[in-house]
């Protein structure tokens, strides 16, 4: 029987034809994506979630095409991976066919955000806690052949996350997203390394949150934090409760992405009771895979819980001293401009 396995794709939408991305460099440069393993894979209750179907949890829209029949993965080895080479870095494993230095740029950066995803949520910081393996494809091609022939159920992204039984997996391709996606990707898996279960719309908000590169967590989205302040300004009213109820991703679109990782940034950086509430909750997901919903905790500890958070995220993109800065010179490629041209688009 094959294993139940949770899969999660890159939020952004499908590359186009036309889309160019950097040719592999001689040595592995990276940046990472979204992976989301929802289900409690230590528990008897998995195998159960295997038998039922597979989950499809992941970032941002697009269906999941083809059922859950078609997303169970047909290879059963490990044919077509990249492995010529590995590097290893506390509860990273990154495998390629392009030669990658241990102390590359991304590796160290992925280093720091493993330190920083457990301190900030104050997770156990086991260096000998279970791995989470990217299989970094040397282009395009290789990795879009490889999904497709394994998971052909999957719409393409350009990196999923999936979790089984066996191991928590990132598989993504050398391009000029690598690093918000290998950010993206790998804090899903971290955080699913450390608890038996997490919330989509969480977990997808904790990604998105950790995503943005910055000396400390908690540097602002530029895009996130203008779209939500005009969205307020039209009208529209956050709603946690019907962030809760979403289990699939094609319930979740790009919208529900925002207000997720305003939440969490809300939680952390409000008031010191919302950043209470979410640590405490997030230790409660160590110990159960049936946890109560955080909402009822957030609202019991600040009353008028809506109306603080919708002054937060109105304000959100005048904090500038949190909005992105520009990545370094060896990830930016065409990421600064096109940063800036989303920060302004209406
Ligand atoms: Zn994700």
């Amino acid at each position: 029987m094959p294993p139940p396995q949770k899969i999660s794709p890159r939020k952004d939408a499908p590359l186009s034809p036309s889309r160019k991305y950097r040719p592999a460099p001689p040595v592995w440069a990276a940046t990472v994506t979204c992976v989301v393993q929802v289900c409690t894979r230590r528990l008897p209750q998995l195998v159960l979630c295997g038998v039922l179907g597979v989950f499809l949890a992941g970032c941002h829209t697009g269906g999941s095409g083809g059922g859950f029949a078609g997303l169970m993965g047909k290879r059963k080895d490990d044919t077509g991976l990249p492995q010529r080479h590995s590097v290893a870095a506390d509860q990273l494993v990154v495998m390629s066919n392009l030669k990658l230095g241990a102390h590359h740029p991304l590796v160290e950066e992925l280093k720091v955000l493993r330190n920083q995803v457990h301190d900030t949520l104050q997770l156990p910081n086991d260096k000998d806690g279970e791995k989470v393996t990217v299989y970094l494809f040397s282009n395009e091609m290789e990795y879009r052949k490889y999904i497709q022939e394994t998971y052909p159920g999957l719409p393409f992204r350009r990196a999923y996350f999936i979790g089984t039984p066996e191991r928590l997996a990132v598989y993504t391709f050398w391009g000029d997203k690598i690093r918000e996606d290998l950010r993206h990707e790998y804090t899903h898996g971290l955080l699913h390394a450390s608890l038996r279960t997490v919330p989509l719309w969480l977990d997808e908000g904790l990604a998105e949150y950790f995503e943005v590169p910055g000396a400390q967590p908690g540097t602002v989205n530029n895009e996130y934090a203008v779209r939500l302040a005009g969205a307020v300004q039209s009208g529209w009213r956050p709603d946690i409760h019907r962030l809760e109820q979403l289990e699939k991703v094609e319930q979740m679109h790009r919208a529900d992405y925002r207000e997720s990782w305003a939440w969490v940034h809300f939680m952390l950086h409000s008031t010191p009771d919302g950043k209470q509430v979410l640590l405490d909750y997030l230790q409660s997901l160590r110990d159960t895979d049936h946890p109560d919903l955080l909402s009822n905790s957030l609202i019991a500890a600040l009353p008028e819980t809506e109306a603080r958070f919708l002054n937060y995220v109105a304000t959100l993109n005048t904090y500038r001293q949190w909005m992105s800065t520009p990545a370094p010179e060896q990830f930016t490629g065409t990421k600064r401009n096109e940063t800036i041209s989303r920060a302004n688009a209406p």
